[in-house]
Order: structure tokens, then sequence, then C-alpha cells
């Protein structure tokens, strides 16, 4: 504080010290009375220097804000003033006070509120809003009073702390408060605050009303310790136990309210302690519709686990991490696992490897949520893959998210095998009919040449046996009948003998291929892995003869090995080896070769040969019965020997068909299960 300000606060103190001293000194007359006031005001003078050396330096270094403001104009103001309204303390002398209220309108009626009360009371106290030089808000306690008592003209002292931080804090802490207030009120669980000491309730909204049966007046009245139906319930002993342990506690509980409502209930006791005072906080919640529809909930599933469980198909849920979040007992049977070794597992996990390709195109071009039905090939824990119809219902969300898809697995092994296996009897039908139509063909054309010839010769025969007998009757002489019937038994009737025999035998041969066709088509099939290279061998030296006759070279090259019936295999080559020398060219030496090779699970093998070849136009026409290309040509056969081979290769799951020979000739392809 400046020493002028000083001076100005505590002037009147002085003077009036000083003008109680100049009295003593007049009225000391003696010396005595003169040393004793001397030594007084020495005295005095010390303590009144005292006195304001300390004033000084509580007004420099007070928290208050302390102003003399004279005319609603300050006159001096110490440093925390200043600082409080963010001014320079030097800047302030003579300064209205006016801008530091919040208004023009406020500034007037805090004065007159203020001075009237200071006028009247000598003394003002209040809370007001008041506002800093950068204009920002505060709340201030001003405390005035009178410079001199009675002289309001002298102005006032005023006293100023700012308040906000306390202000504000209560103003948060009745915020607060009020919007406690007003979720307890609101709140849909009931709410009941009690004593520990005597059991009464000070708190209770309306919830708690609704809850445990009752309105808010009554529960406010009530003893928690004497609320009937809380003992059987339970109630008073959890809210007991709460209380002697501290601890929170939860019960969920029947009760029967006040109008005789039977009420499951779910509480939570909260103990605590205010003020001194142990209070218990009760929480009650009416789930008795929740408990019901849990319970119908349970009843529900399982029921809908029981008919699930006794579903012939199997059923799978793919979880939205793609991961089977179940599988009932029927599919892990189907599949060989048990359920715990599917569950949690991969979508794919289950899926065969050559049909990975197809579930992912499937899920690039499903429609969202979209249910489909498909089919897959499945493969179960012993390796083996089992053919499965998949009925797939995705569910979804209110907002189309993907939430599981239950997969319904039906097992169509057995049908789908069945089903090829119709398939392949219908095939082997057709192929019989084909056959029939053939044999009826055979009959009826092939065998009716021969029959014509047997016919047509036996009757010249029988004609020729009529002349005999007539001219045996008209003839004159021996010489004349051995004349006469000589050509005829000599030359005609044994050239008619000479075909029909030739028809008969014509007849037998024909009549015996078709037994041999038939009989291959009926014999029983062994299907075992064959060593080819050592089949073709055996062949081969079977034939020694006829290809050292042929002047031939038979060339085996490393063959695959194959699975299919070792007679009829070994027949299938002998006849090609045999064709194959038989329809060589004179030009050339003989040169056959056996190759092979695997093509997607099948063994190739062609024997090539470089003889007369075969036409493209009578390629397919060389399998069926009876078809010779040269007829009249120096190399018999009965044109039965490829039908045969063809037959013998189609029991065995293969097929044959033949291609020109690289240079020359022709090349015969067989085709087999590989091993
Ligand atoms: P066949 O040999 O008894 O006539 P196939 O059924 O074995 O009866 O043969 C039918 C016909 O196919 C033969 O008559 C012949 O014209 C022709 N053929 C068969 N194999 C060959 C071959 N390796 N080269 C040329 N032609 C052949």
């Amino acid at each position: 504080m400046p020493p002028m300000i000083a001076t100005l606060v505590l002037s009147p103190l002085a003077a009036l010290g000083l003008w109680m001293l100049a009295r003593l000194l007049r009225q000391a007359r003696s010396d005595r009375l003169y040393r004793a006031a001397a030594q007084a005001q020495e005295l005095a003078w010390e303590e009144l220097m005292r006195s304001l050396h300390v004033q000084t330096l509580v007004l420099a270094n007070s928290g208050l804000g302390i102003a003399h403001v004279k005319d609603r104009r300050i006159q001096w103001a110490n440093p925390r003033w200043a600082e409080i309204f963010g001014v320079q303390p030097e800047h302030l002398k003579g300064v209205s006070l006016a801008p530091f209220h919040q208004d023009a309108a406020g500034f007037e009626a805090f004065g007159r509120e203020a001075y009237a009360t200071i006028e009247r009371e000598g003394r003002f106290t209040g809370e007001v809003r008041l506002r800093r030089v950068d204009g920002s808000p505060f709340w201030g306690l001003l405390v005035g009073s009178l410079l001199v008592p009675g002289h309001p003209e002298e102005g006032a002292i005023w006293c100023l702390e700012d308040i906000s931080r306390r202000v504000e804090a209560q103003q948060e802490r009745d915020d607060a408060l009020k919007l406690n207030q007003k979720l307890i009120a609101a709140s849909p669980t009931g709410i009941m605050l009690y004593r520990a000491t005597d059991g009464t309730c000070i708190l209770a909204n309306e919830a708690a009303g609704r809850t445990v049966g009752g309105r808010v007046e009554d529960l406010l009245q009530q003893n928690f310790r004497r609320i009937p139906g809380w003992v059987e319930s339970g109630i008073l002993d959890q809210a007991e136990a709460a209380l002697a342990t501290g601890a929170e506690r939860t019960l969920e509980t029947v009760v029967t309210t006040s109008f005789g409502l039977i009420r499951q209930l779910g509480c939570t006791f909260v103990p605590f302690e205010s003020r001194g005072e142990r209070l218990l906080l009760l929480m009650a919640s009416d789930v008795t519709e929740r408990a019901h529809a849990t319970a119908a909930l349970r009843e529900s599933q399982e029921r809908y686990r029981t008919v699930v469980e006794a579903l012939n198909e199997g059923l799978l849920i793919v979880g939205p991490d793609q991961h089977f979040s179940y599988c009932n007992d029927r599919v892990a049977e189907m599949l060989g696992y048990t359920p715990q070794e599917l569950i949690g597992r991969y979508r794919t996990f289950i899926v065969a490897e050559e049909d990975l390709g197809v579930l992912e195109s499937r899920r690039a071009t499903r429609k969202a949520g979209a249910t489909e039905a498909y089919e897959l090939r499945l493969r179960k824990k012993n390796g083996e893959t089992m053919e499965a119809l998949l009925s797939v219902a995705p569910i979804q969300d209110s907002q189309g998210r993907f939430v599981a898809s239950p997969v319904l697995v039906t097992d169509i092994s057995v049908r789908r095998r069945t089903e090829r296996e119709r398939e392949q009897l219908m095939l082997e039908l057709e192929q019989k009919n084909k056959e029939l139509e053939t044999l009826v063909y055979v009959a009826s054309h092939d065998l009716r040449s021969p029959l014509v010839n047997i016919q047509g010769f036996s009757q010249r025969l029988g004609k020729s046996l009529d002349e005999v007998e007539r001219q045996l009757a008209g003839c004159g002489s021996i010489e004349d009948l051995r004349t006469a019937a000589l050509p005829l038994l000599r030359e005609r009737m044994p050239a008619a003998l000479e075909y029909i025999r030739a028809s008969g035998v014509k007849m037998d041969a024909i009549i015996n291929g078709l037994l041999r066709l038939s009989r291959a088509g009926r014999m029983l099939l062994r299907s075992e892995v064959l060593d080819m290279n050592q089949l073709l061998r055996a062949s081969a030296a079977a034939m020694a003869f006829q290809l050292q006759e042929a002047e031939g070279v038979l060339e085996l090259e490393p063959l695959p090995p194959c699975k299919a019936d070792p007679a009829q295999t070994a027949q299938v080559f002998s006849n090609l080896l045999d064709n194959a020398i038989k329809y060589r060219h004179g030009d050339d030496p003989l040169r056959i070769r056996v190759s092979g090779r695997v093509e997607a699970g099948l063994a190739i093998y062609c024997v090539d040969d470089n003889g007369i070849g075969i036409p493209v136009e009578h390629r397919a026409r060389i399998f069926e019965i009876f078809q010779r290309l040269d007829p009249q040509g120096p190399t018999k056969g009965e044109g039965l020997g490829l039908t045969l081979v063809r037959r013998m290769v189609e029991r065995n799951g293969g097929r044959i068909w033949v291609e020109s020979a690289p240079v020359r000739g022709s090349r015969f392809c067989v085709e087999l299960p590989a091993v």
C-alpha cells in the first residue's frame, strides 16, 4: 500500500490521537504532569506508528480486495482489488465502478440496495455478479461499511472476495442433485433407501411403489424389518447380511405384494455410509415377465433341440466368423466325427478338396440372404467321399447383417450310386437291345443267303432226282440210262450238294460266332491289377510262329498296369496282334509296336502296325458283327474278332477306337481303368 494511501486511510485516526494528546498537554500544569504527558505522547506516537505499519502490511498483503469508494468512484484500492478486476492498481484512482457491474441497470440496482442497507444498518453484505476488464464475469462477495460512521459523504470501505469457484461448485452440486432426483424419479427400477439403525425408509421412487406394491407415501413410512412377506422371500436376510458385511448382495425371489399379487423380483442391496449414518440402498426390478419369457424360451429351445436331435438329416450352423457354431449328432455320425470335433472348425473343413472351387464360386455368385440348395462332395474323417445335398438358409438381422447359416445336410451317396447303377443298367440294356437287333438282322440277313442257297440247291437236287427217276422209268436200255443220268449224278447233283454243304458250314460258322458273342457278354469278370508288360510278353510268345512266318518284328514298350479281367484282356490284345499280322502289307516288312501311357486315371494302350490300314469312313463299321472290309480278299476271317474285342473292353469299363498309324497302317487304342 503506497504511504500516501496509508496516510489517507489513517489520517482520521492519527488526527484523533494527536488531538487527544494536545488536550492532555494543555491540561498538564505541573512538570510531573507534563513529563508524564510527554511520556504518554511518545508512547502513543510509537503505538500509532506500529499500528500504521501493521495496517499498511495488512492492506498490501490481504487476500481480500479492499477499496475506498466515494460517489461510486474508487478513491484508492489495494493490489488484490486491482488483481481481481484485472487492472493495474495505479489505473484505478477516480475510476467509476459502473463498468465492473454486469450492466447499467445492475449497477443502479446494486447502488440503491447496498447504500440504503449501509445507511440503515451500517453494513452491507451480498453476492454480486461482476465483470473483469476483459469482460469475463465472476461472482464477488462484497462487504461494505461507511468510512466515517454517520458520514456517507466520506464514502465507504468495500471488501471484495472472488467467490466464483465456490458459487459454480455449488451450482454444479445443485444441478447434479436435481439430475439425480430426476433420474431416481424416472428410473424403471424401484429404488428405496433405508436407515440401518431404525430401518426407516428415507427415499422411494414411483417404480418402488409399483414393484413392491403400494404408494410412495406408504413406503416412506415403512420399516424394512417389518414388511410382511420380506422374511419368507429372503429379502430381509439379504438386507441384514449386506449391512453386516458391508458388501453388495443380489437376490432373485418371489414376493407376495400387499395387494396379494405374486411377483418375481430381482433385488440388489447396496450398503453405504453417509454423514456418519449407515444406509441401505435397495434396488428392485419386477422380472416376472422376463422370468415367464425365459421359461417359455427355454421350453421352446428344448422342444426345438429335441426336433433337431431327432432329425434324420444333418444340421450344421455356420456362425458370422464362418466357423461351425453347432452340429447335431446326425451330421457328426454321417461324417464319422464327434460333434466336438466339428464345432469350431472352419466351414470348408468337411468339403472334399475337389469341390472347394465349386463352393467358392457359389459364394461369389450367391445373393445375400437367399436360400439355396446344392450338391457337394464332403470328406469323411476316414478320407472317404460322401455325396451330400446341402440346403442353406442364411439368417440376417434387421440391418441385413449376416447372423448365421443353418445348413441341412442330406446324405445322397446311396441315391446317387443307385442312380448311376440305373444309368449303367440302362446303358447295358440299350447295348443289349442293339446287339439283339444285330442278331435279328444277322439272323434275317446273313443266315438268309445260305438258307436261300440250301433251299435253291435242294430244289435243284430234287429236280435232278425226279429227272433220274423219270429216265429210269422211260429208258430202253441201261446204256441209255447211264448216258442220261450220269451227268446228273456226277455233276449237277454233287454240285448242288456241295453248295448245300457250304451253306451249312456258313450257317454253322455264323451260329457259332453268335454263340461266342453271347458267351463273351455273359462271362463272369475278375477285376485284377494286371502287369501289362507280362501279359503282352505272353501274347507275343503265343504268336511267335505266326510272327516268324510273316517275318515281322514286335516292339513292346514299357506299359503301365491297369485293372481288368486277365483272360479277356489277354484275348483282346491277342486279337489285335493277330489282325496286325493278318492285314499286313505285302511290300514292307511287318512292324508292330505296342505302347502305353496313363491319362486322367485311365491307362491307354496303342497297337500300331504298318499294314494295309483302314479308310476313315470304315473305321466305325469294323467293330460291327460280321463286318469285313474285303470279304473276297485273300485273308480269311469271320468279321467277328473286333466285335468280340469291343464287347470285352467295354465290359471291363473301357473303350476301343481306331486311328491311322503315324506312317502307314492302323493304330488300335484300348483304354482301361488305371491302377
Ligand atoms: P476278321 O479279321 O475275321 O475279318 P475282325 O472283326 O477282326 O474280323 O476285323 C474286321 C475287319 O476289319 C477285317 O475284316 C479287316 O477288314 C479290318 N481289319 C481289322 N484289323 C485290321 C488291321 N490291323 N489292319 C487293317 N484292317 C484291319
